[in-house]
């Protein structure tokens, strides 16, 4: 299997050389050449499969037989041990054809675990085979630091740096990446906000010169393709469990960078019988704006009670423009130039089309939000972290066929965002699940450096 860049420029890459990259030389992201297709014969004889052989089966193809068969099963088998549910992925029932995919059962409480878990064993093989040692850098402004920290801690040729804003993440969110105190492991509170952290981090990426020799950057957020990836399996495994292939499943997905939802996108491509597809935002709503109004215009960042939603540009989208545009990458790296160069962007009639035909879309406000928490916790006493209830809101302003079930992807535990359930209800707080009841007695270690990308990479220069 090739991967290719959606800005035609770039070379293309085997499996393990994308999974070493993040954005490609060209600017683009890089995209499978083309998509593993299952049969309806072939989904339905993997109903009795347990997750983890689930998901080598999705993932396989896409390896292409780079990584041996058994290493490959291992690695998977390994990603998921660290789950505290023995179903993994489980689905709670919350209404008549309504459902919740709960994915915060992983070590860190958020999805991104899925994905992490996985892409650390992976990168840690693939550089062991290769004798390479890498630094993986990245900004994180709450889920994406900690997964990225608890899925690479044990790797032996990994070390990290992620950079959070000092002071301006929560408590739970800063204590699960600074009491994790392996070696290879090194929490930066930056003085400056989120935006800070990610130019740092850029500029970092396009001068790696401050590097001993031999190192390089590795990126570990969505523009990653391993992590979109593994993503794919858990919209194959909820579906079965609902009756696929004989019976469609619709989706709703809390979204961001769009890397859960391509992942629900090309699950669909590969045959898997989804009905709808919804995209939900909160306030930072460009890609609701795009797909009802076609107007894809930056807007000022909004801080909303779902702040891993809190995104002004998705960079998956491009990977879906690329397929809107039937893989046209010349037209892509034009649009995305020059919306870069501050052009609201602007769909053609044909893709629009193919757009709305593919994803319905709805925006959720803060009080609304609240307001869903509150009503869902009454009807059933099910407590929806705020990002999920904005999926669960969208789902039912969207929803066109309710003989169809509706699966909401549940992204957060509720216990992440325990400020927002206080406002929805009163006197309501969330304990922590069990593994991390210690988690504020635990020892802390970060280093706090002032906003200059200089002074970090003399961090970094000092820690390698
Ligand atoms: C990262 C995140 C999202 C957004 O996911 P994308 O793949 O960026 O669209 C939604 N909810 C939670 C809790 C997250 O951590």
């Amino acid at each position: 299997m090739k991967y290719i860049s959606t800005r035609g420029q770039a070379p293309s890459l085997s499996f393990e050389e994308v999974v070493l990259t993040g954005l490609a030389s060209d600017g683009g992201l890089y995209v499978p050449e083309s998509l593993p297709q299952f049969s309806p014969q072939e989904i339905a004889s993997w109903a009795a499969l347990d997750y983890r052989e689930l998901a080598l089966k999705v993932i396989a193809p896409f390896v292409d037989g780079e990584i041996p068969d058994q290493d490959l099963e291992r690695i998977v088998n390994q990603s998921y041990d660290g789950f505290r549910h023995s179903a993994i992925a489980p689905l709670v029932q919350l209404g008549q054809n309504r459902w919740v995919l709960e994915l915060f059962q992983g070590p860190t409480l958020a999805f991104k675990d899925f994905a992490l878990q996985f892409l650390g064993r992976l990168l840690d093989y693939i550089l062991q085979k290769r004798q390479q040692k890498v630094v993986i850098l990245g900004a994180t402004s709450g889920d994406t630091g900690s997964a990225a920290i608890e899925g690479c801690r044990h790797c032996e040729n990994v070390d990290m740096f992620i950079l959070h804003p000092h002071r301006r993440v929560s408590d739970v969110q800063r204590r699960q990446m600074t009491t994790v105190l392996a070696d290879n492991v090194n929490n930066i509170a930056l003085q400056g906000n989120f935006d800070d952290c990610q130019n740092i981090v850029k500029a970092a990426f396009a001068d790696q010169r401050f590097l001993p020799e031999g190192r390089q950057l590795v990126a570990v957020n969505s523009i990653n393709w391993a992590r979109i990836m593994a993503q794919i399996v858990y919209y194959f495994y909820s579906a079965i469990a609902l009756g696929a292939p004989q019976r469609k499943v619709s989706y709703s997905v809390p979204t961001g960078n769009f890397g859960d939802i391509f992942a629900g996108y090309l699950a669909k491509r590969m045959g898997l019988p989804i009905d709808q597809l919804v995209i939900a935002t909160n306030s930072n709503d460009i890609l609701h704006r795009c797909i009802s109004a076609n107007d894809h215009s930056k807007k000022p960042l909004q801080h909303s009670l779902s702040p891993s939603m809190d995104i002004m540009v998705s960079s998956n989208f491009e990977r879906m423009l690329f397929d809107l545009y039937d893989r046209d990458a010349a037209a892509i790296k034009q649009m995305m130039e020059g919306f870069k160069s501050g052009e609201a962007m602007v769909l053609s009639h044909a893709s629009l089309a193919k757009a709305r035909a593919l994803f319905a879309s709805g925006c959720v406000d803060d009080q609304t939000t609240l307001q869903i928490i509150r009503d869902v916790f009454q009807q059933s006493e099910y407590l929806l972290d705020p990002h999920t209830a904005i999926g669960l809101h969208a789902a039912r302003k969207t929803q066109t066929d309710l003989t169809v079930p509706m699966v909401c992807l549940a992204t957060a535990h509720p216990a992440k965002f325990p400020e927002a359930i206080g406002k929805a209800i009163d006197n309501m707080s969330v304990d922590l699940p069990y593994h991390m009841q210690d988690l504020f007695t635990r020892d802390e270690r970060f280093e706090v450096i002032e906003n200059e990308l200089s002074a970090i990479c003399a961090y970094i220069q000092s820690r390698l």
